[in-house]
């Protein structure tokens, strides 16, 4: 059945090599590899599961860590905890991200209830204003780490940062080296040793393929850089990866000779955006059966080049493949590369077959 994503696993495994070679040889660090991209497939996880260079696997979503609890490889939960999600969290996760002390709170009490103790890694916001606490706020990160310190059933891991998701901060030295400052003041002020200064996401790599990290951080989390092979800070490719390990396939369900211009007054489309049309004359026009509920029309990019995306409602997506050599018939099926809100949306959706090469 069609839409299908298929999930390329030899060249994941490709992926994983080039990010493990950047992150660990030219950056020092240790990896966690972050799987929300595609909701933690299960090939996906037996991949990560199997191989070596994964020291965290990763994922913001409880539901997904559960499914490989007790796998033999520690797990993270990158968003912060909700109260509603506590005792999961603590039976689940080996390390959790958190900036508040209510929650910490309570994840103490809970990990007391089941007899664990359970590792926190502090979020601190170098300015990208999602979450964390912010790193002027040096009262409250020190609170924060005397809490920690106080209570018996946490271990403070840690402090980590995340750039360039709401913000679009780019990671360079000037503000990963406050972070690093921020551990080597926790450390002098408690006397402590703190085993993680987790650096970012996809958007940090570029700096230890420049060797360019600072001094200090010692953990990556890579989602989009191992799936995509994006350096996410710039856009540019990463060095031994491939961006063509994930494949959408959609099926034409009907191929006419149409005008491009809309006939009649325009209003709003169905998702109450008011269209601008271009003028092509009459085209060869294809409609897939795929839509809007499974992928993201701006965010796929045809391997035929010389078809155009025109657009897309819930259920529908509108090619023009006037220019294409190829001689498509309604029930040919035709391929995308993704892009990351493309790949999160087909790998979300139900009516999208997940399939492995
Ligand atoms: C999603 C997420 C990541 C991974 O991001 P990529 O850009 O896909 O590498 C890392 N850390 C946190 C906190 C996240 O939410």
């Amino acid at each position: 059945m069609y839409p299908r994503l298929n999930i390329d696993l030899t060249k994941l495994k490709e992926n994983l090599n080039a990010v493990s070679k950047i992150t660990k040889q030219q950056g020092g660090c240790s990896m966690m590899i972050v799987t929300k991209g595609l909701c933690a497939e299960p090939g996906l996880a037996n991949l990560l599961l199997s191989h070596p260079e994964v020291d965290f696997i990763a994922d913001s979503r409880i539901q997904n860590i559960k499914t490989f609890a007790g796998c033999g490889k520690k797990t993270a939960l990158l968003r912060l905890p909700m109260a509603s999600e506590i005792s999961d969290v603590v039976r689940y996760v080996d390390l959790s991200f958190n900036s508040e002390l209510a929650t910490i709170r309570l994840l103490d009490q809970e990990a007391e209830r089941q007899g664990k103790v359970h590792d926190i890694l502090l979020m601190i916001d170098l300015g990208d204003l999602r979450e964390g606490i912010f790193y002027q706020d040096e009262d409250q990160i020190f609170a924060a780490v005397e809490e920690c310190l106080a209570s018996k059933h946490i271990r403070f891991y840690g402090v980590g940062v995340n750039l360039t998701c709401y913000g679009a901060v780019i990671p360079k030295e000037d503000n990963l080296s406050v972070l690093v400052e921020t551990a080597r003041k926790i450390e002098e002020k408690f006397k402590i040793q703190l085993k993680m200064v987790s650096g970012g996401n996809s958007s940090s790599i570029y700096l230890a393929e420049r060797g360019e990290l600072p001094k200090g951080i010692n953990n990556l989390r890579l989602g989009e850089a191992f799936l995509l092979g994006n350096d996410t800070a710039y856009g540019t490719r990463l060095p031994g990866t491939v961006d063509d390990a994930l494949i959408l396939e959609a099926q034409i369900i009907e191929l006419k000779h149409k005008r491009s211009l809309p006939i009649g007054e325009i209003g709003v489309d169905a998702f109450g955006q008011r269209p601008v049309y271009e003028d092509r004359g009459v085209i060869k026009r294809a409609i897939l059966a795929i839509g809007k509920q499974d992928t993201d029309p701006e965010s796929m990019i045809p391997l035929d080049k010389k078809i155009d995306i025109l657009g897309a409602s819930s259920d529908h997506l509108i090619l023009d493949v006037s220019k294409s050599d190829r001689d498509y018939k309604v029930g040919d099926v035709i391929s995308f590369r993704l892009g990351y809100s493309g790949m999160l949306k087909c790998a979300t959706s139900r009516y999208v077959e997940k399939g492995y090469l």
